[in-house]
């Protein structure tokens, strides 16, 4: 079988936020593995603006460590994931190198850092997470070289995790080197809470409160004048509840809905789309659940122009 289609890009930024981890760094975009239960694989083709099938890309990030290193020395202390939209760990990695040379440029550092992988290459780094203070290989991924199988891709985490229980050595010895090992929650929990006060305490521009396999909801806030920009959605029915403010909705460039407080709206799959906040003193506070999800576990774009950058470099 051939193997994914590669590309070396350049990473601005590497370090970015995440509302689970504090922040997510994640050296390639794709993942080779190409898990069908992927979560990533439902919007990470969008965002890459790769037509190929979900796990027949890799983006690779070649200056990921020299850009960490940069972004690092300006960061406020917090947790690090690695990675939340691809295995760090893929087979790349070996010939590319990133992820250890990103855990090398923290080594020093007084960042925790979580490794979610389901490979058993994060073996051949032992010896540089050993010296990264509250480092935790999570086995959301799975714990056990199952990757290299063509099966990985159809089983679960869950699955994959009571094989490797059984079959390898591997979570023995992450016990025995003192490094410790759980399970995700992040991807796996529902979502309880008061969501209108989170959708009006909210000032960012999008804020992902939930991802599940098949929803995933958000908080938004416009500020006066903006827009979300047109946009479509292939596969995703999009529920959009105002909680303060009023939004016009442009469907397909001519059908137009104003919606106010206390209001809802659904946008069908495949309908082109705006959300245009057309008052010019207030902010407009909604939130949103997509089916399925449409953004990365744990967005926070602060603003717009955040958002627009992102769309280019997760
Ligand atoms: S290894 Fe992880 S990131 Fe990669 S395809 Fe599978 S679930 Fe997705």
């Amino acid at each position: 079988m051939p193997g994914p289609v590669v590309r070396e890009i350049e990473a601005k930024p590497i370090l970015n936020p995440s509302k689970i981890h504090d922040y997510c760094v994640n050296p390639y975009t794709g993942c080779e593995v190409g898990c069908i239960y992927c979560y990533a694989a439902l919007f990470m083709r969008r965002y890459s603006g790769h037509s190929e099938p979900w796990g027949e890309f890799v983006d690779v990030k070649v200056n990921a460590p020299a850009l960490l290193a940069k972004q690092i020395v300006k960061a406020k202390r917090g947790t690090i994931c690695f990675a939340s939209v691809c295995d760090p760990y893929q087979p790349l990695e070996e010939r590319y190198g990133l992820t250890r040379r990103c855990l090398e440029v923290l080594v020093g550092c007084d960042f925790p850092v979580e490794i979610q992988t389901k490979s058993a290459r994060v073996r051949r780094d032992l010896d540089v997470i050993r010296q990264i203070p509250d480092e935790d290989i999570d086995d959301a991924h799975e714990v056990a070289d199952y990757e290299r199988d063509a099966l990985s891709k159809f089983m679960t985490p869950w699955f994959l995790m009571m094989a490797s229980l059984r079959a390898s050595p591997l979570s023995l010895m992450y016990n025995n080197s003192g490094i410790s090992f759980g399970k995700a929650e992040g991807h796996m929990s529902g979502y309880f809470g008061p969501i209108e006060e989170q959708t009006l305490k909210n000032k960012y521009f999008r804020q992902v409160l939930f991802t599940g396999k098949h929803c995933q909801l958000v908080v938004m806030c416009l500020q006066p004048g903006e827009e979300i920009g047109n946009e479509v959605h292939p596969d995703v029915d999009q529920f959009f509840r105002v909680e303060q403010g009023e939004a016009k909705f442009v469907l397909n460039g001519s059908e137009e809905h104003v919606v106010k407080k206390n209001e809802a709206a659904i946008v069908p799959a495949g309908t082109h789309h705006n959300v245009i906040n057309t008052s010019k003193t207030t902010r407009l506070k909604l939130y949103t659940v997509y089916s399925p999800p449409n953004h990365p576990d744990g967005t926070v774009h602060k603003t717009k122009a955040e958002a627009e950058a992102a769309e280019k470099h997760v």
